[in-house]
């Protein structure tokens, strides 16, 4: 249920309410808004019935939530809400574009990449340690020492770091190095690692599944958010079509659902959503015109000898050169790069 409280109404008259939901052995949360405070209450609906709050002096009204996911609808949260990645606000004015390589392949090959990266203007550092291979026989990462070089090259360049976590038994080694997990399409739908993440202390960025719907999506960025951690990206990556010219089909209408249907912030992926180098940097400009608050792309130092996802991943002068020619259709959407 969402409770409206009367313009005006103050943080002890919320808090009374808050606690009253909570006796209830319902889940309350808290939303102060620029007009009105809201608060919502998660649980068994009837326990909600007996404390009689549509007669509350301090509250205006009780609705129903009628998305399934409730946290993460726009119902329970009308305003957009924004996500700390470092010294980032993603879902702010200010365009995120958070670019590296597809895996961390050693100190060097990171260093260079970042370095490239920050100078063009990138905010924010991407790196798989841990990687998700379709075949077993691929590059599988460094593991923890990936972790390592990645926190260690995000120290030196002053980037903030994001990582794939494909397992519960990594969450704890994820948060100790990076800044915010990832993820994975191929992970989307563990829900025993969503709840995981659910009780971390770091941002998360949940990729969209290959075949999964945008309910899909908001179904799991719920299983986050009712264990407690709210602050979730949403990432749009592609979905397998029947279309083979790319790696998968980048449904960017997939952004303007997610806003209307959310307030999580959105970021698209134009590498994993096109696979082909040329076609990544129209796919952000895309992104940035549809109404996407950033971009996570892959670039390499030198992607001719890149150990994963080399085909997508822009060389430095490709990436400065994406970065200029997104800056007017940032702009044009009414954000900052
Ligand atoms: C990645 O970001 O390198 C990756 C494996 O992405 P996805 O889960 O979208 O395929
Ligand atoms: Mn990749």
């Amino acid at each position: 249920m969402i409770i409206v409280l009367k313009p005006g109404a103050t943080k002890s008259e919320a808090e009374e309410i808050l606690s009253k939901i909570e006796g209830q052995g319902l889940k309350p949360l808290y939303m102060p808004g620029s007009e009105r405070t809201v608060i919502g209450a998660l649980g068994d609906e009837r326990k909600l019935g007996q404390l009689h709050l549509e007669s509350h002096p301090s509250v205006e009204r009780v609705d129903p939530i009628l998305a399934a996911y409730k946290a993460v609808s726009r119902e329970m949260h009308p305003e957009d809400s924004i996500v700390q990645f470092g010294h980032s606000r993603i879902g702010s004015k200010a365009f995120a574009v958070i670019a590296g390589p597809c895996a961390v392949e050693s100190y060097e090959q990171l260093s260079a990449t970042a370095i490239a990266v920050r100078d063009a203007g990138a905010h924010g550092l991407r790196g798989g340690a841990f990687k998700p291979r379709t075949s077993p026989y691929s590059f599988q990462g460094l593991g923890i020492e990936g972790l390592k070089i990645l926190q260690r090259v995000g120290q030196e360049t002053g980037l903030p770091v994001i990582t794939e976590v494909v397992e519960v038994a990594d969450v704890d080694a994820v948060e100790t190095y990076a800044d915010a997990f990832q993820v994975g399409a191929r992970n989307m739908q563990n829900f025993r690692l969503l709840q995981a993440l659910g009780q971390a202390g770091k941002p998360v960025f949940l990729k969209r599944g290959m075949a999964a719907t945008v309910k899909d999506v908001l179904m799991s960025a719920e299983y986050i958010a009712s264990e407690g951690n709210s602050n979730i990206v949403l990432v749009e990556r592609g979905i397998r079509t029947f279309e083979t010219g790319t790696r998968n089909t980048l449904d960017l209408s997939a952004v303007c659902q997610f806003k209307k249907l959310s307030h999580l912030p959105v970021v698209v992926d134009p590498s994993h959503g096109t696979g082909v180098r040329e076609y990544v940097a129209p796919m952000a400009y895309a992104a940035a015109a549809c109404g996407a608050d950033g971009i996570l792309v892959e670039a390499h130092e030198n992607p001719a000898e890149a150990l994963s996802d080399g085909a997508q991943s822009l060389y430095p002068e490709q990436f400065s050169a994406l970065m200029n020619g997104l800056k007017p259709f940032v702009e044009a959407a009414g954000r900052v790069l």
